[in-house]
């Protein structure tokens, strides 16, 4: 994945703000992890960088229009994007080395020192954001009806020949049982 490293170590204490529309930030990563979305409102993020004691606070909106597989179809599902948010980048603390740790002492991962000073990988924050904006489970539409688990067919577009009444067998012996209630 692109990194775009933006130097921290000459923002004034009152901050400083970035802005980023270069398709390439999310469509670059989209191609590379084999996913099938498209632009269809050109994405645009601004971060507003901050610093502080002990790292940078990074507050930012991405917004734009893209479109995404449907998670029950396939289909296109247009997401809105629309975000603000607001993190804070350490520059103390220690590496994390064992997945359990505080998250709180950790240092940030998008952070790099150099003989300048700190840097920001811009591109690694704006795709996080991004995958945060995407629902987990985006729909076309909100009663989309999927694909049958049968034959396949998109039942969206019309219903198709299969015994939809049968079910999964495993749920067929749930269905014989009778609910006692005590
Ligand atoms: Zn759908
Ligand atoms: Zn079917």
């Amino acid at each position: 994945m692109s990194q775009i490293w933006v130097p921290l170590h000459d923002i004034p204490a009152e901050g400083r703000e970035f802005s980023f529309s270069d398709p390439g930030l999310w469509t670059e990563p989209w191609k590379e992890f084999g996913l099938q979305y498209e632009m269809i409102d050109p994405l645009s993020a601004s971060l507003y960088v901050s610093p502080q004691k002990e790292g940078y606070l990074i507050s930012g909106t991405l917004t734009g229009k893209v479109s995404v597989p449907c998670d029950r179809c396939a289909e296109p599902a247009v997401v809105e994007v629309d975000s603000q948010f607001q993190e804070f980048e350490s520059t103390t603390g220690t590496i994390d080395e064992d997945e359990g740790d505080e998250a709180e002492d950790e240092k940030s991962d998008l952070l790099r020192l150099t003989g300048q000073g700190w840097e920001l990988d811009a591109a690694g924050l704006l795709w996080e954001q991004f995958q945060l904006a995407v629902p987990v489970k985006p729909l076309c539409r909100p009663d989309c009806k999927g694909l049958c688990p049968v034959c396949g067919a998109d039942l969206n577009t019309a219903p198709c020949e299969c015994e939809q009444d049968q079910g999964d067998p495993r749920l067929a012996v749930l269905r014989g049982l009778k609910i006692s209630s005590s």
